[in-house]
């Protein structure tokens, strides 16, 4: 990494961010976050994780769309794009180990004046969020409240790395098919030697029928 955190592309400090004046000026910036810099999300990640501070990516766009304000004329409806890329090592909840989590966000925002504003606006359009924007605005607590958002409900792995259960089972079936073989061979007054059940599995693998034998 070659890029400090404290000092993003264009961007003097993200935490204090005059979120108005950068959309009016279709500004751009990026930078680059550690877990470690975001204590809510930091609070996700198992102290078992192989690596407890991994870092996210992230690149914010300014834009502008005219658009009818409330006295009736046209004005710049100022918007924020926010894309963010990592990952994260939670806990599995199927198995209990961590595992890592992949995270893309890539979400527009429309940026009003006040939570009073903000309330007002439809939310049936699902692919805008809406943000009070502000002269002091934190993008890195943008950024964690995004990645909580997208935290899986129930955290787990794709395929847990665990086996026992499926190697349990397949060892009760193969002596159950053996206790089978067992028995015919006491109807035919065979030689009163157990046979191994792992032998048996291996015939069965083979598909050597026990009938070979006779
Ligand atoms: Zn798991």
């Amino acid at each position: 990494m070659t890029q400090h955190p404290g000092s993003p592309a264009g961007l003097s400090d993200p935490h204090d961010l005059d979120l108005f004046e950068f959309a009016r000026s279709g500004r751009q910036a990026a930078g680059v976050v550690r877990v470690s810099q975001l204590p809510r999300m930091l609070n996700e990640v198992p102290a078992e994780a192989p690596d407890r501070d991994t870092a996210f990516t992230w690149q914010a766009e300014g834009t502008t769309q005219p658009e009818l304000q409330d006295d009736g004329t046209e004005g710049p409806q100022p918007y924020l794009r926010l894309a963010i890329h990592g990952a994260t090592w939670l806990e599995c909840q199927r198995c209990m180990t961590p595992y890592l989590q992949a995270f893309d966000v890539d979400a527009t925002y429309r940026i009003v004046n006040t939570e009073a504003e903000a309330e007002e606006f439809p939310l049936d359009e699902d692919e805008v969020e809406v943000i009070v924007g502000s002269r002091q605005f934190d993008l890195i607590d943008l950024i964690e409240d995004e990645l909580l958002l997208s935290l899986p409900v129930v955290p787990k792995h794709e395929v847990c790395p665990e086996v026992h259960e499926s190697l349990v089972s397949g060892v009760a079936g193969a002596e159950g098919e053996g206790d089978e073989a067992e028995s015919d061979e006491a109807e035919e007054g065979g030689e009163p030697e157990r046979p191994n059940p792992f032998a048996a599995l291996e015939s069965l693998k083979r598909g050597e029928p026990d009938d070979k034998k006779h």
